[in-house]
């Protein structure tokens, strides 16, 4: 994704998009210290803007990084990336990273970079394979404990088991894949929330080992502004042998229906289709936030 025009903001500045490049000691590429965030502009305003930064900055507060801006500066700099490509709605990655002037597991001195991205990225999944549901496959790879991680980190280096894991299931054939946590519970997919959906009533998994999506807050919110009871709790893998509907959550993924997890089937039904509907009707300023 690097040969092409374009402009990134990058350590404060705009910089034509084929320079923007980084030396192959960076310590965040050797020992994973990079933290990052994805949001999405649509038509023009990008959708929970102040909510993404908060967590960008405290996921590198988690990994011991100082950013060298204020968030005022971050959120400025994500509309002006925005205004120079003349996107109105675009994706945006916006990220951290710890630098190359030490090499070494220790870097304390090493300067903290930033720099923000922004493209047109219409559908994470393809519209086929969103309307008939994805098929997920179970990863091997489970989300780590609290206590072997920075889980609440939106963190590059816990991305090394998802890329493995979605490898693994496009290789079989599937969209994506399902992660377990450390305790053997459901925990969300590769880049997404789970959520799943029983007699009426939505269940999602605590997130108390992994990302607490920001959609997945949207979306809780707005299940419950239909009168749709939401249970946040631990779920085991044989439980979704009785869900009748299952979807993700994620800023790239928005709202998208399931049909498979594993051996486990699932329709495209009504409460998935009407939070699939409120959501697009959310982010486009159709809804009162
Ligand atoms: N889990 C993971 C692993 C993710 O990468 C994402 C996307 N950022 C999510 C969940 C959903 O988070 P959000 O709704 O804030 O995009």
């Amino acid at each position: 994704y690097d040969d092409r025009d374009g402009w990134i903001w990058m350590d404060g500045e705009m910089r034509p998009w084929r320079d923007c490049k980084v030396h192959v000691l960076t310590h965040a590429m050797h020992y994973g210290s990079a933290v990052f965030e994805g949001q999405r502009a649509y038509n023009g305003t990008i959708f929970k803007l102040k909510e993404h930064t908060e967590r960008l900055f405290k996921s590198a507060e988690l990994l011991g990084m100082k950013v060298p801006f204020t968030q005022q500066e971050i959120n400025d700099a994500c509309y002006e990336v925005m205004n120079k490509a003349g996107y109105k709605d675009c994706y945006f990655r916006p990220i951290i990273w710890r630098g190359s002037e030490m090499m070494g597991v220790a870097a304390q001195k090493n300067t903290i970079h930033a720099a923000i991205a922004c493209w047109e990225w219409p559908s994470y999944f393809s519209p086929e394979a969103r309307l008939r549901g994805l098929r997920l496959d179970i990863a091997q790879w489970r989300r780590p404990a609290p206590d072997t991680a920075p889980t609440a980190a939106k963190a590059s280096g816990l991305y090394m088991i998802c890329t493995l894991s979605k490898h693994a299931a496009e290789a079989k054939g599937y969209d994506d894949a399902l992660m377990y946590d450390y305790r053997g519970q459901v925990a969300e997919a590769t880049g997404a929330n789970v959520f799943f959906v029983q007699d009426g009533k939505i269940h999602t998994p605590k997130p108390d080992c992994f990302l607490d999506g920001i959609t997945r807050r949207s979306v809780i919110d707005l299940a419950r502004r239909r009168g749709i009871e939401v249970i946040e709790r631990a779920i085991m893998p044989d439980e979704m042998e009785g869900f009748e509907q299952a979807f993700l959550t994620g800023t790239a993924a928005e709202v998208t229906p399931l049909s498979e997890i594993g051996p486990f089937k699932f329709e495209v039904g009504e409460i998935t289709k009407s939070l699939m509907f409120d959501y697009d009707a959310l982010v486009r300023g159709q809804l009162p936030a």
